[in-house]
């Protein structure tokens, strides 16, 4: 019997560890490990969802496990709606949630969230009026929370991994869908352009101090209205995808009819939370998914 095969050997073994050893160490410090972490990390989850809770805007980003929300629904019903949307979907706590304006179906959630969850911040714009009930209401739930107060102007930006958001615009008006703080988002190989509830008015007023830029996704201002998504402002960003965030049957009828032609005439390709339940994007992959079975879940 050979009792001196290599594989049993010690000093052959010692040498294979050695070996091991040594490319390990260099593999660290040339950064390959790092990298290979890095990857698994970014790869595991990299999500926008646009959250179907009925006549309200709300979206839920994901990134490596964290979260943050542009817009938290409506109360009552639906701010039970947000709830149960943002557990489905394993959310415990939550970065930050930019408020856009102060109107009940994108801010009327937000005290259901607070009770919630916890929240590291809110974001306002700094232009908004601080004596509007929903306002008041809102810091005062904030000061029994220990949740923190942030207010945005143009050009700041927060920064939650591998995205990235940007304000462009923070208009003041005395028509609060007009005084909507507008967004843009940057996800790993996706853009997003949230303009809460602006009209054309504002839109053209951000054309002409060119702060509109081509982005992938628009999500339709005002739900789709007739008085938003004018042609010069849809040319100028040019999305590949339009979504829209209506209730079925809402008494608005939104998507307005001539705001959907618009959409249609320039190819894009429109989504509505009302028909299509949650619209997911997997901002790594490019790709877009319908929840329309965890709508259910409502
Ligand atoms: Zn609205």
């Amino acid at each position: 019997m050979n009792n001196n095969r290599p594989l049993k050997n010690p000093l052959f073994l010692i040498v294979i560890t050695v070996l091991l050893l040594v490319i390990v160490i260099l593999a660290d410090s040339l950064g390959y490990i790092g990298k290979l972490q890095s990857a698994f990390i970014e790869d595991k989850q990299n999500t926008v969802r646009f959250l179907d809770v009925g006549q309200a805007d709300c979206t839920l980003v994901e990134n490596n496990g964290r979260f943050f929300l542009i817009d938290a629904g409506n109360n009552v019903d639906d701010g039970f709606k947000v709830e149960k949307k943002l557990r489905f979907y394993g959310v415990d706590t939550i970065e930050g949630v930019v408020l856009s304006h102060l109107h009940s179906d994108h801010i009327g959630g937000l005290l259901t969230v607070l009770e919630n969850f916890s929240v590291k911040n809110i974001y306002l714009s700094d232009v908004c009026d601080r004596e509007d009930p929903l306002y008041l209401e809102i810091i005062s739930a904030t000061d029994r929370k220990e949740t923190k107060v942030v207010y945005l102007k143009k050009n700041d930006k927060i920064v939650m991994g591998t995205a990235t958001f940007t304000v462009l615009w923070t208009p003041q008006s005395a028509n609060e869908n007009n005084a909507s703080l507008v967004l843009g988002a940057e996800c790993d190989e996706l853009t997003f352009f949230f303009g809460g509830d602006i009209s054309s008015t504002e839109e053209r007023k951000m054309l002409d101090n060119n702060v509109i830029s081509r982005f992938n996704i628009l999500k339709a201002s005002h739900h789709g209205s007739k008085n938003s998504g004018c042609d010069e402002f849809l040319d100028a960003v040019s999305p590949q995808y339009c979504v829209c965030f209506c209730g079925k049957d809402n008494d608005y009828s939104f998507p307005n009819e001539e705001f959907v032609n618009r959409i249609k005439k320039r190819g894009i390709v429109m989504y509505t939370t009302a028909e299509n339940g949650d619209i997911v994007f997997n901002t790594k992959d490019k790709t877009v998914s319908l929840e329309k079975t965890k709508a259910a879940h409502q």
